[in-house]
């Protein structure tokens, strides 16, 4: 019995990944630095694998993105981006100006950055996987590399199409493109091909490919071209091992008669996997890699029924390799220095570094070992309670009815009354919410953690930033204000201090994409609010200023989709938990006099089903749950916010939401995100146009802004638009965010007077 883990997070228990990152950017370490602390990372990962399971991975330490660097492998380097010069261009393709763009990965919240296929063709530029393989070789450790495989590669990728422009190849992944998807996809298997080739070369004889993509609904032609794919592959006579998670193979049978050496398969994300072994057994010459350990949900697993369920799979097939589920950079790094968690509640996690000590105590219980058995036996009480209930929380869901999901009038009736209440211009201009988190904000906030600092003389501090902001965003001209958002680390985990039944770490970190890091909370009981979230620095925020001042709230779906959460209680209900706190909040806001409010649900995508079929049960629920805490009064507006680029197929869920303005990131992929709202028709509602992209610390010029609003003016009437960033402002500096705003407002109020002369 062999155990195996893969994914295990970069960003080092002290959050060293992301220190040299930024540290280099900032210039305060120099390139070779940079490359030093990511060998000793990558030395103290490998350490950990070593003593907890019988492989070893490599090339799983990216300075960005994996997916970045298998474009790069590939040399799939877009032209604007020049001759490549090492760590510039990466960085470049990654952050700089022109990056390419950023989206999220299935539905997790890690984000990936998009390859860009101009050319048909493709050659191997840095072959990162040799590279990391002879390095841990020459110090004697045998890997095993993990690479992401040319079907995902290229399912994710974007590809220029002369025509249409840069188009993502799930879209051209229909039927008519067939045939592009296969030139492209034999042209890059020649490539991997060379990987492997180079990899058996220097002494390699296992790879391990990671294949996510064949978990969406996959048609039976792309199948052949998987097919086609990993024929080509085996042909090298390097073993192979397929990895699929997150969700069920889309296709059980052709999945385990690719010609390649082991397949993993994820056994906690549903449970179609287990079924189809069950019911059309497993190959017996081939091996089950069986991913039992759930890779994103902090849970102590029930290793008594793990080892039952491995028994079993041990009857059905050959060979079974103990796994995790999925990657394990969904988790923080350790439980261990985590103090403060409610009672009862430590006992019951594990992060990444005890998932690895799961598979290594699982697998010697397997082999027979009485250590292991015993440590299993003991662990079993845990699921013999229930554990954080509160029957007050209950008893509200029990009693929601249809109208407590419905507002009390149609958008349209509503638009007139807040029309008359607000009185905002054409293209009326706003911010997504937060304001530069500086390092003395996040000082102050960490004082005030830390009782170093009493509290207040922190919201002292907190009024004074609110101030400045509200002055600032007077003086250049904002129409509907904000109030910066200072007193929160993060926007769900702010709402998670403030309410019962979820818990927040210290030191929980978990990458969403290059530097950038979060810790999300955990759900572990029924959720409630006890006293107001947000009414305090809103109130007097809106007291400094007669322009609206938009409420801030992270909506249900979000703050569920952001944090780990139980697994005993359906989704759907948890939802509706968050919502109904959220609602009470509403209505605080509402009675001090607030008449927008925004409630953010930039995860309500991201936590789709990964297969149409599952979509129908996800968005009833989501939908209702948000429509549940945005039930206000007809005069107040209700805004939402959502980043990302992928409405075409949600669109209609989108608008059963009842919000009354979204905001939308736009800038990215140039507006060609808003296309999606002309094709539904009868769109009615007002959205905000993302017209610069905060991921990146370049300033954007009025032009360029211009540009995305007059691109959405085409297709949607102009009295629907507003005008925004396409997020929250906290990750910038105020050296940047002051010209950006600046322009934008200039752009906009140039824009008004072009067209009020027009007619
Ligand atoms: N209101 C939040 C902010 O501005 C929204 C962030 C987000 O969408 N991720 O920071
Ligand atoms: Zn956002």
């Amino acid at each position: 019995m062999k155990a195996i883990a893969f994914g295990f997070p970069k960003i080092g228990e002290k959050r060293e990944f992301k220190k040299l990152l930024e540290d280099f950017w900032k210039g305060k370490i120099s390139e070779e630095e940079l490359h030093r602390g990511f060998r000793n990372l990558a030395l103290w990962r490998t350490q950990l694998y070593k003593t907890n399971v019988d492989m070893i991975p490599c090339n799983e330490l990216s300075y960005y993105d994996f997916m970045l660097d298998t474009a790069l492998m590939v040399g799939a380097i877009p032209e604007r981006f020049g001759t490549y010069k090492g760590m510039e261009t990466y960085f470049q393709m990654a952050r700089g100006k022109n990056a390419l763009e950023m989206t999220k990965w299935f539905n997790t919240n890690y984000h990936y950055l998009v390859p860009e296929i101009e050319k048909e063709e493709f050659y191997l530029f840095i072959n990162k996987p040799l590279n990391e393989y002879s390095f841990f070789k020459e110090g004697d450790i045998e890997t095993v590399p993990h690479i992401i495989g040319p079907f995902t590669f290229l399912r994710l990728s974007k590809v220029l199409k002369k025509k249409e422009g840069i188009l993502p190849l799930y879209e051209i992944g229909k039927i008519e493109n067939r045939e592009t998807f296969e030139r492209l996809s034999d042209k890059l298997s020649d490539v991997y091909l060379q990987v492997l080739k180079a990899l058996k070369k220097a002494g390699c004889h296992r790879v391990h490919l990671e294949e996510p993509a064949l978990v969406l609904d996959t048609e039976n032609w792309q199948w052949d071209i998987v097919e086609a794919i990993y024929k080509k592959l085996s042909s090298e006579g390097i073993s192979i091992g397929l990895f699929t998670y997150y969700d069920s193979v889309s296709d059980y049978e052709r999945y385990i008669s690719l010609p390649v050496q082991a397949f993993h398969l994820d056994l906690v994300s549903n449970k179609e996997n287990l079924k189809n072994i069950r019911e059309k057994g497993f190959p017996s010459d081939k091996g089950l890699i069986a991913g039992v350990i759930n890779g994103r949900q902090p849970w102590k697993a029930n290793l008594k029924e793990k080892l039952k369920l491995v028994e079993e799979l041990m009857n059905i097939a050959g060979s079974v390799i103990l796994s995790n589920s999925c990657p394990l950079y969904h988790l923080p790094v350790t439980v261990e220095p985590e103090d403060e968690l409610p009672e009862g509640l430590k006992e019951r996690l594990s992060f990444a570094k005890e998932k690895l000590k799961e598979l290594r105590v699982l697998r010697d219980a397997l082999r027979g070992c009485e250590e292991a058995l015993g440590e299993i036996k003991k662990s079993g009480k845990l699921y013999e309670d229930s554990f954080g209930e509160n029957p007050e929380v209950r008893k509200r869901i029990t009693a929601l009815r249809d109208e407590d999901f419905r507002r009390e009038i149609p958008y349209k009736e509503r638009q007139k009354i807040q029309k008359d209440t607000l009185n905002l211009p054409l293209f009326p201009t706003t911010t997504i919410g937060s304001f530069p988190q500086t390092e003395e904000v996040r000082k102050k906030r960490t004082a005030f953690r830390n009782k170093k600092i009493s509290q207040k003389e922190y919201k002292e501090f907190i009024r004074e930033q609110i101030k400045k902001v509200i002055n600032f965003q007077e003086s250049i001209g904002l129409d509907v204000l904000v109030h910066g958002e200072f007193e929160r680390t993060d926007m769900v985990e702010f709402f998670a201090f403030k309410m019962e039944g979820i818990a927040t770490t210290k030191h929980g970190w978990v990458l969403s994409y290059g530097s950038r890091v979060y810790r999300p909370p955990i759900i572990y009981g029924d959720v409630s609010r006890t006293e107001p979230m947000t009414l305090e620095e809103i109130t007097y925020a809106q007291s400094l200023t007669n322009k609206p001042v938009k409420g801030m709230l992270t909506g249900p779906v979000t703050i569920l989709n952001w944090s780990y959460y139980r697994e005993d209680v359906p989704k759907k209900e948890i939802a509706y938990q968050i919502a109904l706190a959220l609602l009470d909040e509403v209505k605080d806001l509402e009675k001090a006099g607030i008449k927008i409010i925004q409630i953010d649900e930039p995860a309500f995508r991201e936590g789709v089903p990964l297969k149409k079929r599952d979509w129908q049960e996800y968005f009833n629920w989501a939908v209702k749950a948000f429509r549940l805490c945005s039930r206000a009064k007809s005069e107040t507006q209700i805004h939402t916010h959502m980043c990302y680029s992928e409405f075409n197929e949600i669109i209609e869920y989108i608008y059963q939401m009842d919000f009354d303005v979204i905001s939308i990131e736009a800038s990215r992929s140039k507006g060609e995100i808003i296309e999606a709202f002309e094709r539904f028709k009868g769109w009615d509602r007002q959205i905000g146009i993302g017209v610069y992209d905060i991921h990146s610390p370049a300033i954007p010029t009025k032009e360029e802004m211009k540009l995305i609003l007059e691109r959405a003016m085409k297709i949607l009437p102009k009295e629907l638009l507003w005008v925004n960033p396409d997020c929250g402002l906290k990750t910038r500096k105020w050296e940047e965010v002051e010209p950006a705003l600046k322009n934008m407002v200039q752009m906009t109020q140039e824009l008004r007077e072009e067209i009020l002369s027009e007619v």
